[in-house]
């Protein structure tokens, strides 16, 4: 503990972000910070996680791509298609080379909070889930319900946001990235693998 000057990362985050966006990151950090109460993480990492996860959201498209570029970040189909994805790999790097954050689990977390992946560490699921129900969030149908679940299992709120994002974009609402798929696979595996191992392996 005590790595970290929350308050200035949470001005200088600010500078950088719309209104809409930094209250949304203020709902993450808190969040984030109650996940890790519940399930034994560190809180200073939760909440300096939460903090940055959008530090490069605000960033226009055609700039992610320069910066992507020009740090050599590998740019896949679907990114070039839906640049807004670009943010959490971004975010990722600007954590460390403008918020000075080294710590490979924080920078995970923020790496990974869009599309989540299989296998997660404890601050990446918590990351991930606390992006999806801050107290701002109000669009996912679930949400009532995965808020509750989020402080009973962890994994199984991470799989039913997953289920419920791949089924919104789906339905022709973005673009998705088949990080997504596999990360819904992963963990749907977790809990149903008896049942539909075949169907759930495929694709
Ligand atoms: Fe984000
Ligand atoms: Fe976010």
């Amino acid at each position: 503990m005590g790595n970290y000057n929350l308050t200035k990362l949470q001005k200088k985050v600010k500078k950088e972000l719309d209104a809409d966006r930094y209250h949304h990151t203020l709902g993450v950090k808190y969040t984030a910070a109650a996940l890790a109460m519940c399930y034994g993480a560190d809180l200073e990492s939760a909440q300096v996680a939460g903090l940055l996860h959008d530090c490069a959201k605000c960033i226009p498209n055609d700039r992610k791509i320069r910066m992507c570029k020009e740090r050599q970040i590998e740019i896949t189909k679907v990114e070039l298609d839906a640049p807004y994805l670009l943010h959490s790999k971004l975010g990722a790097c600007l954590a460390q080379e403008k918020y000075g954050v080294e710590d490979p689990e924080i920078l995970g977390a923020i790496q990974w909070h869009t599309t989540g992946r299989p296998n997660m560490t404890t601050l990446e699921k918590i990351i991930f889930t606390a992006d999806y129900i801050e107290p701002h969030r109000f669009k996912a149908h679930n949400l009532a319900y995965v808020r509750k679940l989020a402080f009973h299992d962890l994994n199984l709120a991470v799989c039913q946001i997953l289920e419920d994002t791949l089924h919104y974009l789906d339905s022709g609402q973005g673009e998705i990235d088949p990080m997504s798929r596999s990360a819904f696979r992963y963990y749907h595996n977790l809990f149903y693998e008896t049942e539909d191992k075949g169907d759930s392996l495929t694709t």
